[in-house]
């Protein structure tokens, strides 16, 4: 059976070259990085160099602005804490409602326990950040504005150089959750207003369970980790050194790749959009479409549920990820849809298709062919669907009375 994986933005392979790199360093150089012997030595210099191609990726200007992590939460919590610790007059935060957990969990907590004041920033309906409520909240009692650079159901991209040089301006630290955007698309941080960048390794072809947090130099900083003395007192822990050469290898090849990822990726990822939109009725794509992210689509079905849909893909072996939270029992539409206030029958089945440079145009047939069969029969099924097309929710379950 052709399989068809379109769920990279929830984690990627990893890279064959990646992981030829990394074996030794589980084996033959098993050094502590942080030893004085030559065992630590070997490792200590190949973390360096992996620090150096993160420095590249990022366009970053020194590779001491490169603090590893155990992954892009870390990453994210690090950064959000620090500036609160570093500001400690400074009582409010604000970020956006459709933040990935990683950073909403952690405001809503320190909202709710430790009493800072948080604004959550909205969305239009093509999840576009609304510009006059963020410059509104801006102030000299926001320690920091954590906005993510690219969103993970939607790709939608955000202004962050425009968002960090407002900030900038009140004398506020700019974080940005960019573990969706790294690899996919050119930064520069050289010529950048952003204090501090997350990134994920997992989320670009290295393995999972290690991240990096870029930290611009001169940034008031407060480790969330302390202990050791690695990563220049930054980030205590002996460092997870075979992911860190993972994620290195990942950078360089990320960097190699860049380009396909903007053409090619981005021709398939339109291919199948076009393929299954033409074919199906009543479905549409959501976000802001022209500043995407090139590998992601989010496609609202209407009338039917994500999970049936999920299930029905699984089945001929198309991997995907549908727009809701699968809480309590309850199918609620993601926090992302409901922020952009996408109609209810229609964020009910919304599927993320997110691709990479491995995907093909085999598997975009695949898909092609395989989606618009599953949605006609799940809508055959559907309460909402007559003979000849949708019917009128309230008509078809208001009570009749003969
Ligand atoms: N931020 C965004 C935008 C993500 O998409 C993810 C993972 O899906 C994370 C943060 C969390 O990254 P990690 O799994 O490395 O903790």
């Amino acid at each position: 059976m052709t399989t068809a994986y379109m769920d990279n933005n929830a984690t990627t392979r990893v890279d064959p070259l990646v992981l030829e790199t990394m074996l030794p360093y589980f084996s033959e150089h098993f050094g502590n990085p942080s030893s004085m012997h030559s065992f630590g030595g070997d490792t200590g210099k190949r973390l360096e160099w992996a620090r150096g191609e993160v420095q590249k990726l990022l366009g970053a200007e020194h590779d001491s602005e490169v603090i590893f992590t155990s992954c892009g939460t870390e990453s994210d919590a690090t950064a959000i804490l620090s500036a609160l610790a570093a500001f400690p007059e400074r009582r409010e935060i604000i970020t956006s409602v459709v933040e990935h957990p990683a950073v909403l969990t952690l405001c809503e907590h320190l909202e709710r326990h430790e009493g800072y004041t948080v604004h959550y920033i909205p969305v239009d309906k093509e999840g576009r950040l609304q510009m006059d409520r963020y410059a509104e909240a801006l102030s000299d009692r926001v320690a920091v504005v954590s906005i993510m650079f690219a969103n993970n159901e939607t790709g939608t991209i955000f202004p962050v150089e425009t968002l960090a040089r407002m900030a900038k301006e009140k004398g506020i630290l700019f974080h940005t959750d960019a573990v969706q955007a790294v690899g996919k698309i050119p930064l520069n941080m050289r010529d950048s207003a952003i204090d501090m960048l997350s990134l994920s390794g997992h989320k670009l072809h290295a393995p999972k369970g290690v991240g990096a947090l870029y930290l611009r130099r001169g940034t008031r900083f407060r480790p969330f980790l302390r202990g050791g003395h690695q990563e220049r007192g930054r980030r205590a822990g002996t460092e997870n050194t075979t992911g860190i050469i993972g994620l290195g290898k990942a950078a360089e090849l990320a960097l190699e790749h860049m380009a396909w990822e903007n053409s090619g990726v981005r021709r398939l990822r339109d291919r199948l959009e076009a393929g299954i939109l033409e074919q199906v009725p009543y479905s549409f794509v959501n976000g802001d479409l022209p500043n995407r992210l090139p590998n992601t689509t989010s496609i609202s079905f209407e009338y039917i549920e994500g999970e049936a849909i999920l299930l029905l893909l699984s089945r001929v072996g198309i991997a995907a990820s549908s727009g809701s939270a699968c809480t309590s029992g309850s199918l609620e539409p993601s926090h992302v849809l409901r922020a952009m206030d996408i109609p209810y029958t229609a964020a009910h089945g919304t599927i993320r298709f997110s691709l990479s440079r491995e995907s093909t145009d085999a598997e975009v047939d695949w898909v092609i062919a395989q989606t618009p069969p599953i949605i006609a029969q799940l809508r055959r099924l559907s309460p909402y669907w007559g003979a000849n097309g949708p019917i009128d929710a309230e008509k078809a379950f208001s009570p009749v009375y003969a």
